[in-house]
């Protein structure tokens, strides 16, 4: 198991038919997760195209998260967790957290993924709406959103295979002024594996 640190962020090589587990070691911890074309990092994974590709805002086992290109990437493959996760939200930043009310700086997903990237030698074209496993943002009333604690469970998990050569980043998303990250508003750690 590789640590994904609390509030920080960590990329991974995942090529064609090996699959990546995603663990939620302590059960309230959204993880951001990005995808890349290993061959061209333009291609990404995009939540905006892979919600017309599924037919649903919400990934379910079995559907292929697609990208900017319209081609498969990555697949739901296992969720343990509940199978509530969000597409619609943009990865946390520093504004996020200036708007908040934050007056110096605050650990945020988006610096995480660019920092995770780097490892690589390799520079985000630009912050990719993530698809933000564990996390709960309910529709209410068919337009409202709410933004509430997650439903997974300690060392619930989520596995995905990945449908071309890629580079897979994540963020133990850093959020301690809103609950998403649990309704003691405390960021952990969590885990993933490389299997195949
Ligand atoms: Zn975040």
């Amino acid at each position: 198991m590789i640590e994904i640190p609390a509030r920080r962020g960590k990329a991974a090589r995942l090529l064609q038919g090996q699959s990546v587990k995603i663990v939620n070691t302590y059960g309230q911890q959204v993880v951001d997760t990005w995808a890349f074309n290993l061959a061209e990092i333009g291609e990404f994974m995009s939540m905006e195209h892979t919600r017309i590709a599924i037919g649903r805002i919400i990934p379910v086992i079995g559907d292929a998260l697609v990208t900017n290109r319209r081609r498969s990437i990555l697949r739901l493959v296992e969720d343990t967790s509940g199978g509530i996760h969000d597409t619609l939200i943009a990865a946390c930043d520093r504004w996020r957290y200036e708007l908040l009310g934050c007056a110096t700086y605050h650990d945020n997903c988006s610096d995480n993924l660019a920092a995770a990237l780097h490892e690589f030698g390799l520079v985000p074209p630009e912050t990719p709406s993530p698809l933000n496993l564990f996390m709960n943002i309910p529709i209410v009333d068919g337009n409202r959103i709410d933004v509430l604690p997650p439903v997974s469970t300690p060392g619930s998990f989520v596995t995905l295979r990945a449908e071309m050569d890629c580079l897979v980043a994540f963020s133990a998303c850093p959020q301690d002024m809103v609950p998403i990250n649990g309704a003691a508003m405390m960021p952990t750690a969590a885990h993933f594996e490389i299997i195949g």
